[in-house]
């Protein structure tokens, strides 16, 4: 097997399909981990998934994956969506469409949450309860003139179950309805990526982003212009690039073929 080597000063690096296919262990991905760790090169792990908090993550990489990693390698769309509400909208109030663990990021970053027409804006992450009198109160506040802030477009969440309507769903219903077009703060779209540079103190062009999901990863990367590299461990395979203008920089069966 040819070994890529080229290094990097840093690493971003996608969760699930990555470093983890749901239950299932990668090995080859926590070795990777681990060599990162032993060479002291930073990595931020980057997921789109707004119902969990990095403490429950690093929590889970220990436990299930014998990963040990702290709470700063962790970058969200939800910490992506609150850095900008500190930045843009810090003394404004949100009506929140989310599971708890977006709610109470809000309230812990020192945000003002409502559930009134009294909030300003929306800010909306995949929720497993929501019901037509919150999708409704979400639409009102748009037409009223609120912003639309979205964690992440995912299509479907992948469960042991088989595949459910995701984040992106909700979001569709409430665009359609407000004719209000969202502000998407996870892969594909930029922020996250910026996020987690600026987190790691990083700039594109030392950074390599490694991801399984050619449509979110790999154009994250390829919107902010920074080396990519995919994994087939998890949703894209080689057969998703056919015919694609853009490509990603390295694509590898898995990681144990990067040296770095
Ligand atoms: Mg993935």
């Amino acid at each position: 097997m040819r070994k890529i080597n080229r290094s990097y000063q840093a690493y971003l690096i996608d969760l699930d399909g990555t470093i983890y296919a749901g239950e299932r262990r990668i090995p080859t991905a926590e070795r990777f981990i681990k060599t990162l760790q032993e060479r002291g090169l930073p990595f931020s792990i980057l997921t789109n998934n707004a119902t969990v908090k990095p403490e429950v993550l690093v929590e889970t990489l220990a436990k299930h994956h014998h990963i040990q990693v702290d709470v700063e390698n962790i970058y969200t769309s939800t910490m992506a969506l609150i850095d900008y509400l500190k930045r843009v909208h810090p003394k404004d109030t949100f009506f929140v469409i989310g599971e708890s663990a977006l709610q109470t990021s809000l309230l812990e970053a020192g945000l003002s949450v409502a559930d009134s027409d009294q909030a300003q804006h929306v800010v909306q992450g995949l929720s497993r309860q929501v019901d037509y009198q919150q999708l409704s109160q979400a639409v009102r506040i748009l037409l009223a003139g609120g912003e639309f802030l979205v964690t992440n477009m995912d299509r479907l969440i992948p469960t042991k179950d088989g595949f459910f309507p995701s984040s992106g769903a909700i979001t569709s219903f409430i665009a359609y309805a407000s004719q209000v077009q969202p502000k998407v703060f996870g892969k594909p779209h930029r922020p996250i990526v910026e996020g987690a540079l600026a987190s790691l103190n990083q700039s594109v062009e030392n950074c390599l982003l490694i991801g399984d999901n050619y449509e979110t990863d790999i154009q994250a990367g390829i919107q902010v212009g920074m080396d990519t590299l995919m994994v087939l461990t998890g949703v894209s395979q080689r057969s998703d690039l056919e015919g694609k203008t853009n490509l990603p920089t390295y694509v590898v069966n898995d990681l144990s073929e990067w040296e770095g």
